[in-house]
């Protein structure tokens, strides 16, 4: 077996499995990398197409990380690496980029052993721009590896997930990302809570490590639904009313779009609420929100679990519909009404 480091959380045997395909001679010639945003699988993708074209690496399928093509590689200014991805997450990856891409494909390597297309969340990719792609996947150009990752295989059809060697990232354990979050120095007193709030996704982590403000944010979307959940339905609405504005006016100043304003807020809301499903069920699952035990409690004491259970589905489906770009006023004003009112006290 190959030892390496390829400095990624988790993954162990993706880690593997990819090492022994270059060190056996038997890389495929497309992969598709799945697993929910924030797991892993663009650095598990950057990490194999740096094993790939290592020129100085102790054995094959490790790399060293100092030679031109790995330094370069990690930059995104590899000549043979060409990425692919919809302009904005959440947009669309059309036609005409993957066009290029195969124009680009057909040259062989300038500098690189291999050229590597790493196509990023190709769940955003339109029905014209994956019909594109399949011809690549079905006459593969000799050199070429292509890097497919999505948030999972389903959004590709069997037709092309099938011409693929297909890694299914999972969850990574959140005392592996406490212990990654310690090492890389992230730790300021909020490490332990991170790590769960994570929910198995590394790259979630770092993210909130690294911008202490998103944790206030969260403090307050928390602070919002307790609060909202004692009262009244003209009293909700005026809330939905305030923030739309007050998004909106953000926006206008370069913030972030409403809508991911309240993808953020249902973030948070459904991890809480998740947290008191598994202990209104009594399951073993860990609780996340370990500083909020005590609004989770509530829930529970208040409402009866088949309630819970009925409202984590609502808000989930709020989620899964902002993602849709429904209306943003409409989702949330809907959201309230179904909310239970929990009397204080
Ligand atoms: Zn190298």
């Amino acid at each position: 077996m190959v030892s390496m480091n390829w400095e990624i959380i988790g993954h162990e045997w993706a880690v593997n499995l990819l090492s022994r395909h270059i060190a056996s001679d038997q890389v495929r010639h497309a992969y598709l990398i799945t697993g929910p945003d924030g797991v892993g699988k663009r650095t598990l993708a950057m990490r194999f197409a740096q094993a790939l074209n290592c020129t100085d690496s102790k054995k094959a399928g490790e790399f060293c990380g100092q030679c031109r093509a790995c330094q370069f590689i990690q930059r995104e200014q590899f000549p043979d690496l060409h990425i692919v991805k919809a302009e904005d997450v959440g947009g669309i990856l059309k036609v005409e980029q993957i066009r290029e891409l195969q124009h680009q494909l057909a040259l062989s390597p300038y500098e690189g052993k291999k050229r590597v297309a790493l196509l990023l969340r190709f769940h955003e990719a339109n029905d014209n721009a994956a019909n594109a792609l399949l011809k690549t996947l079905e006459e593969p150009a000799p050199k070429v590896v292509m890097l497919l990752t999505a948030q999972s295989k389903e959004t590709l059809l069997p037709t092309r997930s099938s011409r693929c060697e297909i890694l299914q990232l999972r969850d990574v354990s959140s005392d592996q990302i406490e212990e990654a979050l310690v090492e890389r120095g992230e730790e300021h007193g909020n490490t332990a809570l991170l790590a769960r709030l994570a929910a198995g996704r590394p790259g979630w982590a770092f993210h909130y490590a690294s911008n202490p403000e998103l944790l206030d944010e969260r403090t307050e979307h928390l602070e919002d639904l307790i609060k909202l959940l004692t009262t009244d339905r003209l009293e909700r609405f005026k809330h939905v009313e305030l923030w739309t504005r007050e998004w909106e006016r953000e926006r206008k100043r370069g913030g972030k779009h409403p809508r991911l304003r309240a993808l953020g807020a249902l973030e948070h809301w459904v991890s809480l609420w998740r947290d008191a499903m598994m202990l209104a069920y009594d399951a073993t699952a860990e609780q996340r929100n370990i500083d909020r035990a005590q609004d989770i409690q509530m829930l529970v004491r208040a409402l009866p679990r088949e309630q819970i259970s009925e409202i984590l589905g609502k808000l989930e489906q709020s989620k899964r519909d902002l993602q849709k770009n429904a209306n943003v006023r409409l989702v949330m004003e809907t959201l309230m009404l179904d909310l239970p009112r929990i009397l204080e006290g």
